[in-house]
């Protein structure tokens, strides 16, 4: 199968880094998000993260221009009508993936691969909202999306090879290293790292030490590139809340319980990065 037009479904965190990725990469997006404001905040990341590259030499100015003329910005999901291969980074919340992968299956040509990239949603029942579960996939990116290299492809109960084999092509297109995984709550990257950062939460939470004592003790013991709060602010703690309550429900174990203070910020609006304000202040 020829792709070469993406549809990209979520400019947030995740969405807009995949839509940079993938323009560079050279293929033609069409980045989709309900929000316009927040969809052009997204475009506006990409634009800085470019210039940074401009900035330390790894693209010219005439590449810059270039990979944004292949994105392709809208409000409206039927504007991806004409593309080969979706990624879906819309919130993480099932009746929201539910609702649009039934969408999508409604109107795209029934060839097109339909990939989440959801952080601990079922593939399996996500692709079972389709009529072509065979052809829906998991393919999660990290966070930030430009610079890591790992893509976990999770592989639904009924997902063909042929879905996989070509979804593994496209990571090797944008120069990332797939990694397959079954489809199990958290998969494998959140079923090993949200228990360590809601413990950290915990730790903070219980007085065990200060939020910069956690994270240095974390970065500088465990060599880890930074602590699990300002991860946690990084990736947005109300996907942490929200991939905590999948592995909580999804495995039954008491030990993924989310903890009370996470709970408390999400509800008061403390996001981390993308809020301003988290467990650190970033205005
Ligand atoms: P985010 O909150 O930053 O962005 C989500 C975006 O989805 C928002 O802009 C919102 O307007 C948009 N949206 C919501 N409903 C929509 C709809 N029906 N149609 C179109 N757009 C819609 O979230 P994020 O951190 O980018 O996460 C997106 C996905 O990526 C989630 O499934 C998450 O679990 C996953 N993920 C997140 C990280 C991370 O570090 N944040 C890492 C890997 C995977």
């Amino acid at each position: 199968m020829n792709i070469q037009n993406i549809g990209v479904i979520g400019s947030g965190t995740m969405g807009n880094g995949i839509a940079h990725v993938f323009a560079q990469a050279g293929f033609e997006v069409s980045l989709m998000d309900i929000n316009r404001m927040l969809l052009d905040q997204g475009i506006a990341t990409i634009n800085k993260n470019l210039d940074r590259q401009v900035t330390k030499e790894l693209i010219s100015k005439n590449d810059k221009s270039a990979i944004l003329s292949r994105i392709s910005p809208s409000t409206v999901l039927t504007d991806l009508a004409d593309c080969d291969f979706i990624v879906e980074a819309a919130t993480e919340n099932k009746q929201i993936k539910f609702q649009l992968f039934k969408e999508l299956d409604d109107f795209l040509n029934p060839d097109v691969i339909l990939s989440s990239n959801t952080s601990s949603i079922s593939i399996t029942e996500i692709a079972a909202q389709t009529s072509r579960a065979d052809k829906v996939i998991g393919m999660h990116f990290m966070n930030p999306v430009p610079v890591m290299k790992l893509v976990e492809i999770i592989r639904g109960h009924v997902c063909s090879d042929e879905t996989v084999a070509a979804t593994i092509e496209l990571c090797k297109a944008l120069q990332k290293v797939p990694v397959e995984s079954n489809d199990y709550p958290g998969f494998v990257a959140n079923r090993i790292i949200m228990p360590m950062i809601n413990e950290a939460i915990f730790a903070l939470m219980e007085g065990v030490a200060s939020k910069e004592a956690i994270d240095e003790i974390m970065h500088l013991g465990l060599a880890h590139p930074m602590g699990p709060l300002a991860l946690a602010d990084l990736i947005g703690l109300d996907v942490c809340l929200s991939i905590l309550n999948v592995l909580h429900t999804g495995l039954g174990d008491p030990k993924y319980r989310p903890c009370p203070l996470l709970k408390r910020m999400v509800a008061s609006g403390n996001l981390g990065r993308k809020s301003g304000e988290g467990f650190y202040s970033y205005s």
